[in-house]
């Protein structure tokens, strides 16, 4: 990564930055799901219907205020609102650890918000909705332009990822007769393929499929729904890559090792 001097500021400002993220998180998750509009009402007390003004939405410090209720009502607010803003604000600070003050890291950091939006809305509806997708489709296009990547390889990428998700979908289907992977993860396995380009794809598949099977299992222990969400699993595996990103000496190393078995 890049070799910087960490300052006090850029810290803070990392930490409150990703505590608002965190913040505007709370509010996908809600509206999202429930194709509520994002930016033209206002917030609102779920209990009491009182319009929330700025006092009452400052990340962390509302809620600690008001002692975790809301101001108009008392009603007891969960301590799920604060924990997800302190998380993303630990997330951010994470990011610019590793970029230091660079756009680079505003821009993994949003990528890493909309993938933690993600996560929570496919687990808790099972669901991808699809503002998330194009909203991620944008910041992968930001992440190339930084990157200075050449266009060739995210549109190469997109389309071999629209390929291999639509035969997933159609594969499952054929030979199990149900709907194994649905299109909200054919959609963001395409999206997936603009973020890493075409060859990251396959440890992107082999991470994915290894972190499937252990949520499957413990999706399986908790919850007697049998639709389980594959959205968290293929998230984590693009964020590894793409903070981790595997060098093209690996895997050119591992291709061939395969391709030499093969001829053996
Ligand atoms: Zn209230």
């Amino acid at each position: 990564m890049y070799s910087f001097e960490p300052a006090l500021s850029e810290i803070i400002m990392f930490l409150i930055l990703g505590m608002c993220f965190g913040s505007l998180n709370s509010l996908l998750i809600y509206r999202l799901p429930r194709t509520m509009p994002i930016g033209r009402t206002r917030s609102r007390c779920p209990s009491c219907h009182h319009a929330l003004g700025v006092r009452d939405l400052i990340p962390l410090v509302s809620w600690l205020l008001h002692r975790g209720s809301c101001r108009y009502c008392g009603v007891r607010i969960s301590w799920r609102y604060p924990l997800l803003e302190c998380s993303m604000g630990l997330v951010f600070y994470g990011v610019y650890s590793m970029y230091g003050m660079t756009w680079m890291a505003v821009c993994i950091a949003v990528f890493l918000s909309q993938l933690m939006a993600l996560c929570i809305i496919d687990y808790q509806h099972r669901i991808i909705p699809d503002q998330l997708q194009i909203s991620l489709a944008m910041t992968a296009l930001i992440y190339h332009l930084l990157k200075g990547t050449h266009i060739a390889e995210p549109l190469a990428g997109m389309i071999v990822g629209l390929g291999i998700g639509l035969a997933l979908h159609h594969g499952f289907r054929i030979l199990r007769n149900k709907e194994g992977l649905g299109f909200g993860d054919v959609k963001f396995i395409t999206v997936s393929g603009m973020w890493l380009g075409t060859l990251p794809l396959v440890p992107y598949f082999f991470y994915a499929g290894c972190l499937g099977i252990i949520s499957a299992l413990l999706w399986r222990l908790v919850n007697p729904d049998p639709r389980f969400p594959f959205g968290p699993a293929l998230a984590m595996s693009l964020a590894l890559l793409v903070v981790h990103p595997p060098s093209s000496l690996w895997l050119e190393d591992a291709i061939l090792f395969i391709v030499m078995r093969q001829s053996h």
